[in-house]
């Protein structure tokens, strides 16, 4: 952890409900730096590091990654120093014993939870978002072949980098996922409500519409 830490925002939601999408655009309007764990397995897979060959057969299986290697990860990416200027959190905690250690841990450097947006989209939904999602491989921005097509197939438009579909996105395990995760998704959502952080938005809404009810949500009166 730095010595002190900004604002500290938990973006929730289902697998495929939108919150990679949602955290690039909130991340740069709101000054917060995004920590995707999703991305930082990733990464770790591609560079073939010992974190990255323990997470990889749970990720193909659709599996959470061992809550050890996860919160030790999560951890080292938020002792570094642009953590101060405040964090989004993309796709951490997925369970309410992440939830806990994460509040500890903030609470060590006098930091909180301010607000856990949830992006609610119903399941029969999320089956179509994962298997028509194509992302790219510079910086992992999303786009979705019929609701986000990018303005050149198979191209980012953002940076110019080639898409390509998540192995985990294929229809087998889009549905271990879903059966795997949606439970704990679930506690982790009143595990905030409890708390009187979490914020509901309507994820069937189109992305721009999505981001607005977020940026309310996430006005300072708002926590
Ligand atoms: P999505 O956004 O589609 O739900 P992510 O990119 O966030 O997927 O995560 C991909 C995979 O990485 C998950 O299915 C899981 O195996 C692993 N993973 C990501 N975040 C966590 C976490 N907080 N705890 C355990 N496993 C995680
Ligand atoms: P998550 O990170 O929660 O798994 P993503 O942001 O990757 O979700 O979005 C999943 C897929 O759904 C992507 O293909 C994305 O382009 C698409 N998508 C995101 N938000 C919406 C929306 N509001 N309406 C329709 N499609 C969306």
């Amino acid at each position: 952890m730095t010595a002190s830490i900004g604002r500290v925002v938990v973006l929730l939601g289902a697998p495929g409900a939108g919150k990679g999408t949602q955290a690039q655009i909130l991340s740069e309007k709101l000054g917060l730096a995004h920590v995707a764990t999703g991305d930082l397995f990733r990464a770790a897979v591609r560079d073939e590091t010992p974190l990255g060959v323990t997470a990889k057969g749970y990720m193909d299986r659709g599996e959470l990654v061992p809550d050890a290697v996860t919160i030790e990860m999560l951890l080292e990416r938020l002792a570094k120093p642009d953590a101060e200027k405040g964090i989004l959190l993309d796709g951490f905690p997925r369970n309410t014993a992440q939830a806990e250690v994460l509040d500890k841990a903030l609470a060590d450097k006098g930091g909180r939870v301010d607000v856990a947006p949830y992006i609610e989209v119903p399941e029969a939904d999320l089956v179509g978002r994962l298997g028509g999602r194509w992302i790219c491989r510079a910086a992992g921005h999303p786009y979705h072949e019929q609701t986000k097509p990018p303005v050149t197939p198979g191209i980012c438009d953002a940076d110019g980098s080639e898409l390509y579909q998540r192995t985990d996105d294929q229809p087998a395990t889009v549905q271990a996922r879903l059966q795997q995760q949606l439970g704990a998704l679930d506690l982790v959502v009143d595990y905030y409500r409890t708390k009187g952080v979490l914020k509901v938005v309507d994820g069937r809404q189109g992305i721009d519409l999505v981001t607005g009810d977020l940026l309310a949500a996430l006005a300072p009166a708002n926590g």
